[in-house]
């Protein structure tokens, strides 16, 4: 270190100043490494209640799961909230350091956006189930002359992959017609690693949880984005994304410009109104009102 940065600029590093405070936490850290290495298994699976009746059941066995490191850092496991016959589910990351605060899911920032992004698409946050593809917030600490500050730090795939169990668990008794996923890694764990988000972003197809399934922006992807336009930009484009999702979860009026679906993914449990008939160009129109049309993209 000597040789990178002479000793007269020590005292005045940034990163000096955190060296008590991760000092006097060395003995506590030392005794608990041990306990951490022997109890972390490799997967949630054995720690899900089998065939799970309700969601409270999956709420009360959450805490007592090890299935991967994030159980060690003493954090809380935040479980989905909503109707659990709510026919769209929105799929996030992760709970971040309010969330897990409060015990519940999209409380902070990002979640007061998209509430509001909700409304702009016609949809109310209570009638949806929203969750998170990891349970635990994956952090680091930051230490600064104020205190500790926990920093957000995206869960790695396998971690995603460790945590499925609770996923597959939690939508296996929500069921919904539409599935969102908010920001690459949930549309990873959702479709697989080699989704991109960038490439793929609203495209409606069928997926392990729900008939349709798309995938927008996460909301703390606005928050982040740097200048008014690129925010404005990010905000259309999840607005337009999950006002598709409203209209084949059938809960706006169908626009043409708005739907946008392959034909096997337009059930008659989609469009609950009537029976949906296609035509010879792919298009279909649904009960009462022909007029509405879904175009094949
Ligand atoms: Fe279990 Fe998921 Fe928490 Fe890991 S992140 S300990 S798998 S609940």
């Amino acid at each position: 270190m000597v040789a990178e940065m002479p000793k007269h600029h020590w005292p005045t590093l940034p990163e000096t100043r955190a060296i008590p405070g991760l000092l006097a936490d060395v003995p506590r850290r030392l005794q608990e490494m041990p306990d951490r290495a022997g109890s972390v298994a490799e997967s949630a699976a054995p720690f899900v209640p089998a065939a799970p009746h309700d969601l409270d059941t999956l709420r009360a066995a959450l805490p007592g799961c090890r299935g991967c490191e994030l159980c060690t850092d003493g954090t809380r496991p935040v479980l989905g909230e909503g109707p659990v016959d709510a026919r769209i589910v929105l799929l996030g990351e992760q709970p971040g350091d309010q969330e897990e605060r409060a015990g519940r899911p999209f409380v902070g920032p990002a979640g007061q956006l998209l509430d509001e992004v909700l409304r702009a698409a016609g949809l109310e946050r209570s009638a949806l189930y929203v969750t998170n593809a990891v349970k635990h917030f994956a952090h680091r600490v930051e230490v600064t002359p104020h205190g500790k500050r926990r920093l957000h730090a995206r869960p790695r795939h396998r971690i995603v992959s460790q945590c499925q169990p609770w996923l597959d668990a939690e939508l296996a008794l929500v069921r919904p017609a539409v599935l969102v996923c908010l920001g690459s890694t949930a549309a990873q764990a959702t479709f697989g690693p080699s989704f991109r988000l960038l490439e793929q972003r609203g495209v409606a197809r069928s997926s392990r949880y729900a008939p349709v399934t798309l995938a927008t922006h996460h909301p703390a992807a606005l928050l982040r984005s740097e200048g008014a336009e690129l925010r404005a930009e990010l905000r259309a484009a999840m607005v337009h994304d999950l006002r598709r999702a409203a209209a084949a979860a059938g809960q706006v009026p169908l626009a043409p410009s708005h739907l946008v679906l392959e034909p096997e993914l337009i059930a008659e449990r989609l469009l609950p109104t009537g029976p949906v008939t296609h035509s010879e160009t792919g298009s279909v129109a649904h009960g009462s009102d022909r007029n509405r049309r879904a175009t094949v993209e």
